[in-house]
């Protein structure tokens, strides 16, 4: 049966620059968050969304997800009943992916929150990208319009390095670009014997 390997790690640490090259050694990557983006865009998932949280969220029928992140970020009440409308459609989503690719020995599915959603129980073997915090701030300020404060806030956010590690199979330093390079071609060769 196809292995799922889960791949996560904090925000700047370097996933779909890690998936990336999981893809070029042609093992089939799944990004959860585009994937989950592309579905909330679905007639019947916005018809939901709109019948949840109103109108007021909706620019001339298109979804403002600024809007909807604002209502949801510190709520967890509203946060889950946004869940509790796109989660099933995104497993389903996956599930038939992986369905899809049955062919393939294993596949990566890249997730930012794998151990806050849960979905890492789902996962055969799971691998931490890892990098400083003062590293990940400065790649996503200058990747993203975005502030160094809403950056830290997105990290204290989510799960730290310590308790990532802790549930993980395999830890991948992501700083020098050529060390990352061997470690994932190391992984590769130990996920092809399994
Ligand atoms: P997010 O959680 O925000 O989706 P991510 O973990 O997927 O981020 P990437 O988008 O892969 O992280 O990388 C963040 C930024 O850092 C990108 O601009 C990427 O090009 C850069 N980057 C990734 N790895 C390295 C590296 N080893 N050296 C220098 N820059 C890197």
């Amino acid at each position: 049966m196809t292995k799922i390997i889960g791949l996560t790690g904090g925000i700047g640490s370097g996933k779909t620059t890690v998936a990336n090259h999981f893809r070029k050694a042609n093992v089939p990557v799944y990004i959860a968050d585009d994937e989950a983006r592309k579905i909330t865009q679905s007639p019947e998932i916005l018809g939901e969304i709109k019948n949840t949280f109103g109108d007021s969220i909706f620019d001339n029928s298109i979804l403002n997800r600024e809007k909807l992140s604002q209502i949801v970020f510190n709520n967890p009440d509203k946060l889950a009943l946004l869940n509790a409308i796109i989660h099933p459609a995104v497993r389903k989503h996956f599930q038939d992916w992986v369905t899809m690719h049955q062919e393939a020995p294993f596949v990566i599915y890249e997730a930012a929150i794998l151990f806050e959603s849960g979905n890492y129980k789902n996962c055969d073997f799971i691998i931490t990208v890892t990098a400083p915090v003062e590293v990940r701030i400065q790649r996503v300020t200058q990747r993203d319009k975005t502030t160094r404060e809403q950056v830290v806030s997105r990290i204290n956010a989510q799960w730290n390095d310590e308790q990532r590690i802790s549930k993980s199979d395999f830890v991948l330093e992501n700083t020098d670009a050529r060390t990352t390079k061997n470690e994932i071609d190391k992984i590769l060769k130990i996920l092809k014997n399994s």
